[in-house]
């Protein structure tokens, strides 16, 4: 549990609109950054292998019911075409995210993710598929699966109920997040910025979740509307709350991988820099095949194109030059993890 002190202080940072503040809240994030992790920034290639989901979150595109997505799945032979063209490239991490696709059975998904460590053995796979059993999370590991990203959204059951329909819940999702730690996977959890509904006291509630799961991960970015959801018209998050919010995660989780989200970067032109610059040492390009990359629509605008889509590597790599940064090669774990036998 985090202090009373500790909390005012999370408080204050979050609520700022003091710019000589939020520079210097920016400066301490940076400085933990780089006492970890230096200039680098790792890259993953993002994979995103289906668009079928059996859920009904209220802010995502790729709904069930949104009957006018364009719904696709790529095989296995296509998820291995982009680990070779991405690997190419230099990324040595690799992550399939997709919707909550029943179609991808616990064994159909294990095959793939041994399949990418058997032909890359010098790579990590993520997975982001959701929420499913002890069991199923159990076979990943074992198939050899490195981290999962699962994000919890929010800490806040009663801000959980309002985004999600009543068959999810906070509890479970925080089950499945603490069977992953156990299991040994690095684990990434977050949530969205500005979600509707979301309140100061809620994001409080997410960085309390944050200091007791210690995840190796956490994944954040402004929510944004789309336009076939019952969030249609809301207002999305902001950009300098979302910063705010990357540099507190840094201070409390000094070691964590933090991405600067596309989500970031559909937001504000510059916004995965700004991100780097409070406190993120990730971002993760686009490797899907780009006849399917506008088809995963979790947000209107999303970003696939320009320093976003894996193949402009160079492009990100000169915006990350041109802030003090460099991107580097390699599997990018978590400073000091250790993976655990099975
Ligand atoms: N099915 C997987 C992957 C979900 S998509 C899972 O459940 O983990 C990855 C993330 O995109 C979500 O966790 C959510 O935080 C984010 N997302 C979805 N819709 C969004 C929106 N409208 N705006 C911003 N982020 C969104």
């Amino acid at each position: 549990m985090a202090t009373t002190g500790e909390r005012e202080q999370w408080r204050e940072w979050i609520e700022t609109k003091n710019k000589v503040l939020e520079e210097q809240l920016y400066a301490l994030a940076r400085q933990t950054r780089e006492n970890w992790y230096g200039k680098d920034v790792y890259i993953r290639g993002l994979i995103e292998f289906t668009n079928y989901c059996k859920n009904d979150c209220y802010y995502c595109g790729i709904r069930r019911s949104n009957n006018k997505a364009l719904r696709y799945r790529l095989t296995e032979e296509e998820i291995l075409a982009c680990c070779k063209t991405g690997y190419e490239l230099g990324f040595r991490t690799f992550v399939l995210q997709g919707g909550e696709d029943l179609f991808f059975t616990d064994l159909r998904l294990a095959r793939i993710v041994a399949a990418i460590k058997e032909t890359y053995l010098d790579c990590a796979v993520t997975l982001s598929v959701g929420e499913r059993s002890r069991k199923s999370y159990e076979m990943f590991y074992e198939a050899g699966a490195d981290r999962y990203l699962l994000r919890h959204e929010t800490a806040n059951d009663a801000h959980y109920g309002q985004l999600h329909p009543k068959e999810m819940s906070l509890e479970n999702r925080k089950r499945c997040l603490w069977d992953l730690k156990e299991i040994g996977f690095q684990v990434g959890a977050g949530m969205m910025v500005g979600s509707p509904g979301q309140t100061v006291e809620c994001i409080l509630e997410d960085l309390e979740f944050l200091k007791e799961l210690q995840p190796d991960m956490v994944g954040i970015g402004p929510f944004i509307p789309h336009c076939e959801t019952p969030f249609y018209g809301q207002k999305a998050g902001t950009v300098d709350q979302t910063l705010r919010l990357l540099a507190v995660v840094r201070l409390i989780l000094p070691q964590v991988l933090l991405p600067a989200t596309t989500a970031l970067g559909t937001i504000e032109q510059d916004g995965r820099e700004r991100g780097m610059l409070a406190g993120a040492n990730v971002v993760m390009p686009n490797l899907s095949p780009s006849n399917v990359r506008d088809k995963y629509q979790l947000y209107d605008g999303k970003l696939c194109t320009g320093s976003e889509a894996a193949e402009n590597l160079d492009n990100l790599k000169r915006s990350m030059e041109a802030i003090g940064y460099r991107v580097v090669s390699g599997r990018g774990d978590r400073a000091g993890y250790v993976r655990k036998a099975i």
